[in-house]
Order: structure tokens, then sequence, then C-alpha cells
């Protein structure tokens, strides 16, 4: 490729609203275009680096069976209903207003409903299906660039299974490919356990990389056996102790007291185990004869509730009561709500493990000002229940007490989910087994955010002055630079080189604009990120000298100019 005829609109300026690496060099570097909030458009350079990510997840899920497909974008409304999902996406997918269609934002439904008429036999089975497809997400803060787009290139592929045996193994396939596809990306990449979200399903985990511009909080153990996502994360964490002294619970006036913080100051309290920190939940009817349900979250003072684990215990619809609602259920504000006195005596009230039996508890009178303290959950809140509801924090110790644990930020970069029969049953995609009953495909799910890659690559390889490509997902391997394009000799030397290395399959990008300073090629050449600067100018060319920069460590070689096919070679194959 030719500079001078390859549309690479770099540039100095920053994007206002940039403060992720890979999204202020994707943009200066000329990959990506901003349309619209959350919407980008693939520039030339953009599409050679998608080309091929998108090469070595074909390579990748082809070797392990993989069939590709090429699914619409659009489908009907009514395929949604019939999982529910329509409702449980919720904003998050885009409705067409004058069809009855969305804009998918994954395709469990879709493929899905093709399997059905086909997949009848045991016989047929086990299948593995893929597409690499965009994807519409209406996300509520599009942000980072690429990195979270409503417009974004997904590869997702759903296995079919009649085992669960069966499941696991094409769960193993993926997993393994998925590591492959990684690493031939040229990321340092782990994999987390995590919640399952709306998708459902059993078992599931993310690939992450770990990078301050990540969204996602996950916890990993020091000695690098426990990687866990916030969400779903565990750790080991004394109870609060019992103290056994069977005081009376007293109410206590706290005037204009909110917070846990300003109750803890109010009250000169140090430690804020004993302050039970209290939460409402409401649990949304799932049909119209029924009614809301009301739970009430209890966790230490020091400790926030962790609405992911929630979910798990009580569905994906369960949301935080509004400040109205809170009044209606308990009689008070958020600041002073607590397990005694509930307006409502049909709220159930759930703990966590930490606050087990605990006494000598503090916490909200459900009366606006009031606090009461003494509370023994033994004695004082019959039927109580505890569960894991809290979020870990740094420096706990693992589960089983082996390791210490640290909170970082990570970008998912993947996810692979045993789906199990969510989709095949509500969709009744069914096959007869070998005693020829009917039984739901069991399915699994795996997803890949290109873009995603492309950013997490260029977050993980950068340096100030640009992108460092590594490995397989450069753009180009080689940068060929002509510092004096008017010199006729060097000129035709460049283009001789150009042409040989284009006729050895080399992704060589050959600089030959005019009138262009050569310090302005140089920027553009270590922002744009090639690996090697090959750099034919006269004062070098005078002693048969040619000059190689290494982008990643700035090292410079002069080099004879009859050997610079052989250096080439071995830098480029290195
Ligand atoms: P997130 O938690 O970041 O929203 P997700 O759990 O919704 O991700 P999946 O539904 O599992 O993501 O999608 C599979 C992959 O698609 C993700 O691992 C990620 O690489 C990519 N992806 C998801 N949402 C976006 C987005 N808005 N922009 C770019 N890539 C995305
Ligand atoms: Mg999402």
């Amino acid at each position: 490729m030719k500079l001078s005829k390859f549309f690479v609109p770099t540039q100095k300026e920053v994007p206002s609203d940039a403060f992720a690496a890979s999204h202020i060099l994707s943009i200066r570097a000329g990959l990506f275009r901003l349309l619209t909030s959350g919407v980008y458009s693939v520039l030339p350079l953009g599409v050679i680096v998608k080309n091929k990510v998108e090469k070595i997840i074909r390579e990748e899920m082809n070797a392990i069976g993989g069939n590709e497909f090429l699914l619409p974008a659009l489908s009907p409304n009514e395929l949604w209903n019939e999982t529910g999902r329509l409702d449980d996406f919720g904003d998050i997918i885009f409705r067409i207003k004058n069809r009855e269609l969305v804009l998918a934002p994954t395709h469990e439904e879709v493929f899905t409903s093709i399997a059905k008429p086909y997949i009848n036999s045991y016989k047929n089975l086990p299948q593995m299906w893929y597409q690499i497809q965009t994807k519409f997400r209406n996300e509520a803060r599009p942000k980072s660039g690429v990195l979270r787009g409503r417009q974004f290139t997904m590869k997702d592929a759903y296995s079919f299974d009649s085992t669960w045996e069966g499941l696991d193994a094409s769960y193993e396939l993926q997993d393994k490919a998925y590591r492959n596809i990684f690493k031939r990306c040229g990321l340092k990449f782990f994999s987390v356990s995590a919640s399952s979200g709306a998708m459902g399903g059993t078992r599931s985990e993310e690939f992450m990389v770990e990078s301050d511009a990540g969204e996602d909080l996950i916890a990993l153990s020091e000695d690098g056996k426990y990687a866990s996502n916030i969400e779903v994360a565990e750790s080991f964490v004394e109870t609060v102790a019992r103290k056994n002294s069977n005081l009376k619970y007293e109410e206590l006036h706290t005037p204009a007291i909110k917070s846990i913080d300003e109750l803890a100051g109010f009250l000169g309290i140090t430690d804020k185990s004993h302050l039970a920190k209290s939460r409402v939940f409401v649990i949304p009817a799932k049909s119209e004869n029924e009614k809301d349900k009301y739970l009430l979250a209890l966790v230490c003072g020091d400790d926030e509730v962790n609405e992911t684990k929630l979910m798990k215990y009580y569905g994906a619809n369960i949301r935080p009561g509004h400040p109205e609602e809170l009044l209606e259920i308990t009689g008070a504000d958020a600041g002073s709500i607590g397990p005694i006195g509930l307006k409502n005596n049909n709220v159930e009230i759930v703990a966590d493990f930490r606050l087990q039996d605990a006494d000598e508890l503090i916490s909200g009178a459900n009366k606006n000002d009031y606090h009461i303290k003494n509370i023994d959950f033994k004695r004082d809140v019959p039927g109580i229940k505890y569960n894991d509801l809290r979020v870990v924090k740094e420096g706990e110790y693992t589960k089983d007490k082996s390791s210490k644990l640290r909170v970082a930020k990570a970008i998912e970069i993947g996810h692979i989910f045993k789906l199990g029969t969510k989709y095949s049953e509500s969709l009744h995609a069914t096959f007869l087994d070998k005693d020829g009953r009917e039984n739901p495909i069991i399915m699994g799910s795996y997803g890949i955010g290109i873009e995603r890659i492309i950013a997490s690559h260029i977050e993980q390889n950068h340096d100030g002055n640009g992108i460092i490509w590594e490995g397989e997902i450069a753009p180009f391997k080689l940068i060929l630079i002509n510092i004096t394009p008017q010199n006729e000799e060097i000129t035709k030397f460049c283009e001789t080189l150009y042409d040989e290395l284009s006729a050895a399959n080399i992704d060589v990008l050959y600089d030959d604009r005019e009138d262009l300073r050569p310090g302005f090629k140089f920027k553009d050449a270590d922002l744009i990120g090639i690996p090697v600067h090959v750099i034919v100018g006269e004062k070098n060319f005078k002693n048969n000298q040619i000059e190689i920069k290494i982008r990643k460590s700035g090292e410079r070689i002069i080099i004879d100019k009859n050997d610079i096919r052989g250096k080439i070679n071995e830098l480029v194959n290195a």
C-alpha cells in the first residue's frame, strides 16, 4: 500500500471527550471516526486491522468445527417475546418504530430458530455455529471510543448438544479457541468467573484485559489462582462477633443523619461493622395476578450490597426501590430504614453472612431522624435469612484463606456461557434422544467484540508517540519511508524494494508522499505504530546505507544497502 493513495487522516488533535489511550490514539492514527454518540465509522487502516482480527477468529472457529453463518441484524419482535427478552433487555434494545422489528443486540433467538426445524435427532448433534456480524445496543453511556459502542462487530458462536457432557466439551473447545485468538491478537489476558446476567444459564467465564480504561472491576488473588468479576467475587470474612449482652433495643434520636458515615460520626464510632446498612429492593410481579415483592437487604456499614448477587437469588428484574416506594414500604426515607417496625409487614429480610446472628446492632428505625440500637437479629428479627450479599474488598483473603485479593480495572473482551436449555425450551427447539424421548437442545453461547480487541491491543501496546502494534494484527509489518522522494535514484530504489516485498507477501506500507518534511513522516510512522521503519534518505544512501528503526525499542540500525532484504526478512519473521 502506498501512503499517497491510502486514506489515513492522522491528526494531532485529541477528541475533547477522550481519556482512554486507545480512544485518543485510534482517532489520532485514523482508524475510526465518530459519527454520532457510540457510533463509529471504521476507516481504511481500521478495516485492515479488523480484517486481521476476523481472519484469526475464523481460523480458530473453523479449527473447532465451526460453521460460519451471517444472520440479519433485523429480527421480529415476536421472536424476542417468545423468550421474554424484549422486556429483559429493556432500553438496551433498539426498536424499529414503524415495524414490529428490533435491531438484534445478540442472536441466541435467531440461531435457535434456525436449529429448531432441522435439528430433530441426537444424530444431528453436536453443532457449532458462528457468525461475525454487527450488533446494536443502546448503551446508556457509550464511552471510551469503540470500547463501548452502540453499534459494534461481534463474533458470536452457539453450540448445540444432546448431553450436558457434550456441552462441557463444546465449552472447552471454545475456551481453548478463545485463548488462541487472544494470544494471536497480542493480548495479555486472563479469564474470570462471571455472572450470566440477562443471558441466563449456569456457568460463564469472561476473558479480561487489565486496563485503567476498563469498566469492569475484578478481584485477583496475589498467587494468581483466583480471578473473578467483582459482581460474583467471594472472599473470606469473619462474621461480626456476637456479644450476647441481651441489651434491650432502644430508639436513638439522630436528627438529619442520612448516611452511615454521618451516623458513625454522630455516634463517635469508628468500627462500622455494627451499623447495619439497609436497602430496599422491589421484585416486580411476573404476571398480573401476582403482586410485587419487597426485600430488605442488610450489610455491615463498611460494606456495599452486591446487586448482581441479589439478581442471582431473586431474579434479574430486581431493582432498588424508588424514594416514594421506600416511604410507603418502610415508613421512612433512605437514611432511616431498618429491620424493625417496617410499615409493610410483607417484606422479606435478608442479611449478609457477616451479620449472621449478630447483636448490639444499630440500624434505621423506619421513622425519619431515628435509629434503633441494640438490635439482636436472633431475638428481634424472626424469619431473617442470611446470604452472601456483599461486594468483596481489596486486601481481603480468598475464601480458602490461601492468598490476598487485589481489585483491578479490566476490559471484558470475550464471554463464554453455558446457556443450558433456556432458549431451546422457550422456543421449543427439541430433539429425540436415543430412546426416542423428546428433549430441549442443550446450548452454549460465546461472544467476542472485534473493535474491543483492537482497542484493548492499543491499551496494552502504546507509548507517548502512538500505537505499537504487536504480532499478527499489525496492519503492516513494515513501513518504508522515502524521506527524499525528489531524488530519483532513491525513489527508484524504494519502488523496487516495495514491489519485491509486496511480491513476497510482506505487508508493507510505502510512504511515498511528496512535499512532506521527514519529521512529519517519522511522526506519522510512530503514531500509526508500524513495528519496523525502513528509512531511505540521501545522507545514508550516498554511503550505500539504509537506516532501520524498531518502533517498540526505538533501536536504530544502520545497514548496508545490499543487506537490506535479508535484514527485513529477519525482522518481519521474528
Ligand atoms: P459489557 O459488560 O461490557 O456490556 P456484555 O456482557 O454486555 O459486555 P456480551 O453480551 O457477553 O457482553 O458480548 C460479548 C462481547 O461483545 C463482549 O465480551 C465484548 O467484547 C463485546 N461487547 C459487548 N458490548 C459491547 C459494546 N457496547 N461495544 C463494543 N463491544 C461490546
Ligand atoms: Mg453489555
